[in-house]
């Protein structure tokens, strides 16, 4: 069912996604109307409606459901039985949350689709861990199942006398163990999906991290990963497939040598794909709103021959003076108090023509 052009879209998360797709709503003449518990945030500050309220707060999301002819959200961390109150509106549904959130449902996931993961462990002991470490080799990464991102809730163990602090470190909750890959390189498929299975891709960008975020991407991709492509674009499109995703959807990959191995899913638009607000025909937040109001697909071709995108983390934001001035850079801010060593600020694009 089409949601026309003047209706309104809710965002569940008020982040610097949020705020992108709220944009790109905008001018497609949509509303957006933001839930967060947190007052101005990046994407209340350029949407039409707010509410404040707990992501768990029931009365509030249903009277959100009532608010908005559909709605969305912008990232995993999100109770899913509160979300649930938003029945047939929510887009995607919380079958790819479940999965997304939790690393050992998820990998299992993965498997089942028929692509490849690193060799991982559940595990819920430091005896489990020990035993892991046994099995996979080091070094092994503990990942704890739930509420991890941006490498938080973390912890490598480089040789067998580390798996104690490496369990303590993580909090001794319940996480998987991972076997460390020796990339080459690490790259994404970003994916997107309509209700009766239509779907788009984007060139995929190859990511490199620091301290497990983000810092740059970069398309087209390096000779190292343009051989895999094609095996990781199949297993995208099998992943959502098989979850019946509504919107963008990205998987992560690591370029081994023995080909792509799925690192996680992200049921959402994704920091790798920043790069198509300018460097695409079509960019990823247009494109979600488009799939998420069943509107048709966007072009994914790129405008030029690729681009760069390097995220502003912490204080790298104070640059913004020297940023601006460059001729051609495309600035993206997104209006967040504190620059906090860690914290995305913003990112800059550089589209190659
Ligand atoms: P994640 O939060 O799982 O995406 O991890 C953040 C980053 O840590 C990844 O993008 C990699 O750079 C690194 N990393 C995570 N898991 C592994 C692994 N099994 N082997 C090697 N590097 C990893």
């Amino acid at each position: 069912m089409t949601i026309p052009p003047g209706s309104v879209i809710g965002i569940v998360g008020g982040g610097q996604l949020g705020r992108m797709l709220a944009m790109a709503a905008a001018q497609l003449g949509y509303r957006c109307h933001v839930l967060d518990p947190i007052e101005d945030g990046p994407a209340a500050q350029v949407s039409a409606g707010f509410t404040r309220a707990a992501y768990d707060d029931i009365e509030a999301l249903r009277e959100f459901g009532r608010r908005v002819d559909v709605a969305t959200y912008e990232f995993e961390n999100l109770p899913v039985a509160a979300l649930d109150t938003l029945g047939e509106k929510l887009r995607p549904s919380t079958r790819s949350l479940t999965i997304a959130q939790d690393r050992a449902r998820e990998k299992a996931f993965i498997e089942r689709c028929g692509a490849r993961a690193t060799r991982w462990r559940a595990v819920s002991s430091l005896d489990e861990v020990r035993a892991a470490t046994a099995e996979l080799g080091t070094p092994i990464v503990l990942k704890t199942r739930r509420y991890g991102y941006d490498g938080k809730g973390q912890a490598w163990i480089r040789s067998p006398g580390d798996a104690e602090a490496a369990w303590r470190a993580i909090g001794e909750e319940p996480a998987i163990a991972e076997a460390g890959v020796d990339f080459l390189a690490e790259f994404s498929v970003v994916i997107a999906r309509w209700a009766d299975g239509r779907h788009a891709l984007w060139d995929s960008p190859e990511n490199e991290h620091g301290e497990g975020i983000l810092r740059r991407s970069t398309v087209p991709c390096s000779d190292s990963v343009t051989p895999l492509v094609a095996e990781a674009r199949k297993a995208a499109i099998g992943i959502a497939e098989a979850l019946g995703h509504i919107g963008v959807l990205t998987v992560e990959f690591f370029a081994s040598r023995d080909g792509p191995l799925v690192n996680e899913i992200a049921p959402r638009v994704h920091n790798s794909g920043h790069w198509t607000i300018e460097g695409a025909v079509t960019s990823q937040f247009e494109q979600h709103i488009r799939a998420i109001c069943d509107l048709p697909p966007g072009p994914t071709d790129l405008v030029g021959s690729g681009a760069v995108m390097d995220n502003l983390i912490g204080d790298e934001v104070d640059r913004w003076p020297e940023l601006v001035a460059e001729p051609g850079l495309h600035v993206h801010i997104y209006g967040k108090g504190a620059a906090r060593p860690g914290r995305k600020m913003g990112h800059v694009t550089r589209v190659k023509l």
